[in-house]
């Protein structure tokens, strides 16, 4: 897990770009390496009181979690669910269009969701969900389908192993639009209207790009325009603003591969 940030990340994006079928996250559980938790330092002077963060550094919205059922979890390639096979206690129903039935995300995020369709529909950006949350045995049939087509190598670039995947969370939508056949979890989605639109206001809304272009060197996987990542609306237009990943955000090492890649 280094630090490296720019190296080789657009090669594979390019790659990879007629693979990205379903798009998941990672997988496999590794107990062992969850990070020790971001400075605490409750219990240090506090030296600055919270009224006072008015200069451009100011600390972030939030920090990084390893507890599955924070809105601020992080999961990625070094970080799986703990347990595995967490599974939220507030699914909800998904009321906004899908291409599919029984989608469910956690009710915060569900209810940012509806938020965010309605702005985009008043801007008359056509938006549909693709998928939304996964539980642990869905995702290891979609990352399995993977590896049956791309091999292992390439299908960690773009599908998570079970445990990985931040659908599984119930914080994560992938989104498409009505009628998408070019570009349906393809890269080129980040140029369309509404993937374009989405790269400029979901934040408004509490969600972020959560695997931006050129970004796999800290993320772990290839650029994914349509994969949404709830952290609330605080935590997501500072993410925005500053143009950085999540890793980066809160401060966490890059996780460009499993550890027993
Ligand atoms: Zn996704």
């Amino acid at each position: 897990m280094r630090r490296s940030l720019l190296s080789t990340a657009a090669a594979g994006t390019l790659l990879l770009t007629a693979a990205c079928g379903a798009d998941e996250e990672p997988t496999q559980g590794d107990p062992a390496q969850q990070q020790s938790a971001p400075e605490q330092d409750a219990d240090q002077a506090p030296d600055s009181d919270p009224d006072s963060d008015d200069d451009a550094g100011s600390a972030p919205a939030s920090e990084a979690s390893w507890d599955p059922a924070s809105l601020h979890v992080l999961v990625n390639k070094a970080d799986p669910l703990d347990p595995a096979d967490h599974v939220p206690s507030d699914l909800t129903p998904v009321t906004a269009p899908a291409d599919h039935e029984d989608v469910q995300m956690r009710q915060e995020p569900a209810e940012a969701l509806e938020e965010l369709f309605s702005a985009a529909s008043a801007d008359e950006i056509p938006l549909v969900v693709a998928s939304a949350y996964r539980s642990y045995d869905y995702q290891s049939t979609v990352y399995q389908g993977h590896v049956d087509n791309l091999g292992q190598e390439a299908a960690d670039e773009v599908s998570a192993r079970p445990g990985h995947s931040e659908h599984q969370t119930g914080l994560a939508v992938d989104l498409s639009y009505p009628g998408n056949e070019d570009c349906h979890l393809r890269t080129c989605f980040g140029e369309t209207p509404t993937g374009i639109w989405l790269a400029e206001n979901a934040h408004e809304h509490g969600f972020i790009i959560r695997y931006p272009e050129g970004s796999q060197e800290i993320t772990g996987f290839s650029y994914e325009p349509w994969h949404l990542r709830y952290v609330s609306e605080a935590t997501a237009a500072d993410v925005a603003d500053q143009g950085v990943t999540l890793e980066e955000y809160w401060d966490q090492p890059a996780a460009p591969d499993y550890e027993d890649a």
